[in-house]
């Protein structure tokens, strides 16, 4: 503490996260990026668009946001535009939490949640998941401030049926309820399709992950227009220029590329089908998972162990050490030959 800081300041407990070593030849499976170049067109469109690198960016992202809208049914202005979902979802509770009224997530979830809470003074309440991990969707019936979740779950992967996704949206119907869509387009099926039915539904997605795009930084959200007005207002008060040109260009040629997306979105699901069958039959107990990611344990060898064996073959993939997880590590999908590496050195590991 230092007797400058302001009381915002004071109170944050900033997100971690996970590690980006640079070493060569590092495995790296500990923050769910994806193993795959973005599409070629992305990277033309960029290298096309590094001429206007003179010009403001457009504040509006028009472009982008008609695009992502007709891939959804949305119009325009049922689109929200973020420097990465992360982005977003600070917006989020800037917009729809109130300090004083209490939200409600998950005790075991995406931890940049409470980090935002704590931020922005706003009271939560972490509702436990079932023994097998899966969300008590009626635990979040009628919750004072609001209700945030990721769907498919972090870090376990587990995917809440778009039935159980309406009730909560129901049952709520004074607040509003985020959707954190990060993990969707491995599985799972998107809550966009209740936006035109529930105007206290907002859906937040990412180019990060499905799309290959973590290094450029686009996220969004999807909702009626009322919500979405509230998040420009947000954005507008604070930065008018969030996205850059080269952002914006790559985004858009990347929902353009629907071709491309599907087939590496199937090769990766196809991989994780995979990996999970052969980890398995390591003995590991591996959670069912809807996401690019797997999360699981052994019953002989403790994560925090595992961690520290699979770092020292140069295998990077993410443990944490919190309460009901501990034993747990989640590993990313990579390529199969990724995979394969990382069997090896774990299959290795497990005969001692
Ligand atoms: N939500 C969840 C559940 C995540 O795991 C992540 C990735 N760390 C994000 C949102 C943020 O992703 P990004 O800011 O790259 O869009």
């Amino acid at each position: 503490m230092h007797k400058f800081w302001s009381t915002m300041v004071r109170r944050t407990e900033p997100y971690v996260p996970g590690e980006q070593p640079n070493t060569q030849d590092l495995l790296k499976l500990n923050t769910n990026e994806n193993p795959y170049s973005p599409s070629p067109k992305v990277l033309e469109s960029i290298t096309e668009e590094t001429n206007q690198l003179m010009r403001y960016p457009s504040p509006t992202a028009d472009l982008l946001r008609a695009e992502i809208g007709k891939r959804y049914g949305l119009e325009p202005d049922e689109v929200f535009i973020g420097n990465g979902s992360d982005e977003v979802l600070a917006f989020s509770f800037m917009a729809f939490f109130d300090p004083g009224k209490i939200i409600r997530f998950p005790d075991i979830t995406y931890s940049f949640y409470p980090v935002y809470a704590k931020l922005f003074d706003i009271p939560y309440e972490e509702i436990p998941l079932e023994e097998d991990f899966s969300i008590p969707s009626s635990a979040f019936a009628n919750s004072p401030g609001g209700v945030i979740f990721p769907n498919p779950n972090a870090p376990t992967g587990i995917f809440l049926e778009l039935e159980s996704v309406k009730e909560m949206v129901v049952a709520n119907p004074d607040c509003v309820v985020i959707v954190d869509e990060a993990y969707i387009d491995f599985g799972g099926e998107s809550a966009a399709s209740l936006i035109a039915d529930f105007e206290n539904l907002l859906v937040v997605q990412t180019t990060s992950k499905s799309r290959s795009l973590a290094g450029l930084r686009v996220g969004y959200a999807l909702g009626q227009a009322h919500l979405i007005e509230a998040l420009i207002r947000i954005k507008d008060s604070f930065n008018s220029y969030t996205i850059d040109r080269l952002a914006l260009r790559g985004a858009l040629a990347s929902f353009q590329d629907h071709a491309y997306f599907s087939e590496k979105t199937m090769q990766l699901i196809r991989t994780r089908e995979m990996t999970t069958e052969r980890m398995s039959a390591l003995g590991f107990h591996v959670i069912p998972s809807q996401a690019n990611f797997l999360f699981m344990e052994h019953p002989d060898i403790h994560a925090a162990d595992l961690y520290m064996l699979l770092k020292k073959e140069n295998v990077l993939v993410r443990h944490f050490d919190k309460q009901r997880i501990a034993n747990f590590l989640r590993v990313s999908i990579g390529t199969d030959e990724q995979m394969e590496r990382f069997l090896e050195v774990t299959g290795k590991i497990c005969m001692g």
